[in-house]
């Protein structure tokens, strides 16, 4: 994705200053995966979805999500690059690694860390149905429903969040921050 405007060039600037407040703590992460996880487990019992995930930002829900889930699913990766400029998603999306499972006729499962416009999930879903599946869905960790400009049904949704810039928990901001274990809100007014 593309940073907001205000993050872009910060270089001088201590990342750790960045951070302005935890947002969704590292317990009520594992506790609302728990949950999602054993919906997911009852609505899929005897027909285990492929559950793709989308790198990079989905691969610590995944990890924690999967492990949640109690049938016996399959997992494989994508991943993308959008096109866009500033805080503005176009919603063109290349893929830069496809998928090694053939999805045909398959239960897909799409895992999203955050879902903002809805522009590039769109997308990649248009992209997925032209593969004929026999169902797909997506389950997001977080979205941020102010931001919709197309609706996208979301069938497992982690949290509903405000529009601010977050990080953590498989979360960049410049390919960093991925490791934090919560999701933490970045504090743009220190970036000025
Ligand atoms: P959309 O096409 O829905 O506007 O963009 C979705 C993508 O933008 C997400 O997969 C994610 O990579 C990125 N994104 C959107 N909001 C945030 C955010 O608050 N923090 C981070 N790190 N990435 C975001």
């Amino acid at each position: 994705m593309s940073l907001p405007r205000t993050l872009q060039g910060v270089s001088g600037v201590d990342p750790n200053e960045l951070i302005a407040e935890t947002l969704i703590s590292e317990v009520a992460i594992r506790e609302r995966i728990a949950v999602i996880g054993g919906e997911i487990a009852r609505d899929y019992a005897g027909r285990p979805p492929l559950i793709v995930c989308v790198l990079k930002g989905a691969f610590v829900f995944l990890a924690d999500l999967v492990r949640a889930i109690d049938l016996p699913v399959s997992v494989d990766f994508m991943a993308i690059s959008s096109y866009g400029s500033g805080t503005q998603t176009s919603g063109i999306v290349r893929i830069v690694k496809d998928l090694d499972i053939t999805i045909e006729g398959r239960d897909v499962l799409v895992v999203e860390d955050i879902v903002d416009s809805g522009l590039t999930l769109s997308y990649l879903v248009k992209s997925l149905q032209a593969r004929r599946p026999r169902s797909i869905e997506i389950c997001t960790l977080l979205t941020k429903p102010d931001r919709r400009e197309v609706e996208i049904p979301l069938r497992y949704v982690g949290f509903e969040i405000p529009n601010r810039f977050v990080i953590g928990y498989g979360l960049d901001f410049d390919e960093r921050f991925r490791n934090l274990p919560y999701i933490a809100v970045v504090d743009e007014s220190k970036l000025t």
